[in-house]
């Protein structure tokens, strides 16, 4: 993949893909890690002597939708740089400048439909392509991928960060290499499962994720949340890796997904009817910590139980400790894990906190992004 170090950019406008698809809250920035995160990347490109086009996403609009202007994130970007950063309304009006910020690309019919023409007419704006957005780097779009065949291009800084750790985690961990899954999306993670169970030493499963595991177990899973056509993968993966998997052997159970629900502790995994597991029990939470503390590598996804909801989130927030204090590499990938991490006051604990879910996801589990692929 090639990197900053590869291209020359001094003197010239170079069209930088960034992740800033941040959370608004009221047309407000909620959180702005994903802008910070983008600041080394462009602090350099400009020390070295280029003007900066800036092109990013902001939700899923499906027209001009004004309540998804990128005006709050330029506005922000401005401040965190000390510069004005201009946004351009669309791409007839792209003003000159140091530092100029496209409007949403997704207000563009032709970018997700990665169009030739659309990635022509990006192309047309700047003499050098850089793509940051690690976040977006497993979508073939106009402004992700087309747009970098045709430009001199490289990885930012934080794709280049985000892609040499995570397939380091792959290629060479230090062992033992400790998985934890967890969170709600488990047809997505799957595939993440499937490439542990052949790699790492331990594959810790919690979070709504465990019950299709259970349910092939043939244990009673309440009203738990369980994707029915996640339990055949599960079975699967069973077979394959039943040795290196851990699974809960207690849970903390509620009625309902509520912080006021009725709550109770239960030994054992066999839900009964009218309750649902929402985090895993704490003799489960502490042979957790227990093997992360050991660990050379960890590489944690999802939360091991609704730990938005304070009565649930106990189970996340030791196997949290346990990760932050683990002398190992630590790597957290996935907006909530990032979220919990945060809540504890845990982020800067970690070795590395990825900028991108799915996209973090799927080079785990060996997948070449296309995003990343365009720049090799
Ligand atoms: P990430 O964003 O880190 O990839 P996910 O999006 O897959 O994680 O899952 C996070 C969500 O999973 C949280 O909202 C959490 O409340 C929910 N969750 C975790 N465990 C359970 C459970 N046992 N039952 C219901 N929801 C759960
Ligand atoms: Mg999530």
């Amino acid at each position: 993949m090639r990197t900053l170090d590869d291209l020359d950019v001094d003197g010239r406008r170079v069209l930088v893909r960034v992740d800033f698809n941040v959370p608004l809250e009221d047309g407000r920035i909620g959180d702005d890690t994903r802008i910070r995160a983008a600041l080394p990347t462009l602090r350099e490109l400009r020390e070295r002597g280029a003007r900066l086009l800036l092109a990013a996403h902001l939700g899923r609009p499906k027209e001009r939708d004004p309540a998804l202007s990128l005006a709050p994130v330029a506005a922000r970007l401005g401040e965190l740089l000390d510069v004005e950063v201009v946004l351009a309304p669309d791409l007839h009006h792209v003003p000159d400048g140091d530092v100029v910020m496209l409007e949403n690309v997704r207000y563009e019919p032709g970018e997700t439909k990665n169009d030739p023409d659309l990635a022509r007419r990006y192309a047309a704006l700047a003499d050098a392509y850089v793509n940051d957005a690690f976040g977006a780097a497993h979508r073939a779009h106009a402004s992700t991928e087309g747009v970098a065949h045709l430009l001199p291009s490289a990885a930012g800084r934080l794709l280049e960060r985000e892609v040499s750790t995570l397939t380091a985690i792959l290629r060479e961990p230090e062992h033992p290499l400790v998985a934890i899954v967890g969170g709600a999306k488990v047809t997505d993670k799957i595939g993440v499962l499937a490439a542990f169970v052949e790699r790492a030493d331990a594959v810790l499963i919690g979070g709504a994720m465990c019950f299709p595991f259970l349910a092939a177990q043939g244990h009673e899973i309440g009203s738990s949340l369980c994707e029915a056509e996640g339990v055949a993968p599960a079975q699967r993966i069973l077979d394959a890796g039943g040795d290196r998997l851990r699974l809960p052997v207690d849970l903390v159970l509620g009625r309902d997904f509520a912080a006021d629900t009725q709550r109770r502790e239960l030994d054992g995994v066999d839900v009964p009817d009218g309750w649902m597991g929402l985090d895993v029990g704490a003799r489960t939470a502490a042979a957790y910590a227990r093997e992360i503390e050991g660990a050379g590598t960890v590489f944690w996804n999802g939360p091991m139980g609704a730990f938005e909801l304070e009565p649930f989130a106990a189970g996340t927030r030791t196997v949290a400790q346990a990760v932050a204090d683990c002398a190992g590499t630590t790597v957290v990938g996935g907006g909530d894990s990032a979220a919990a991490l945060a809540a504890f006051g845990l982020a800067d604990r970690v070795t590395h906190l990825s900028t991108g879910g799915g996209a973090s996801l799927e080079l785990i589990e060996g997948k070449t992004l296309p995003g990343v692929e365009a720049l090799t």
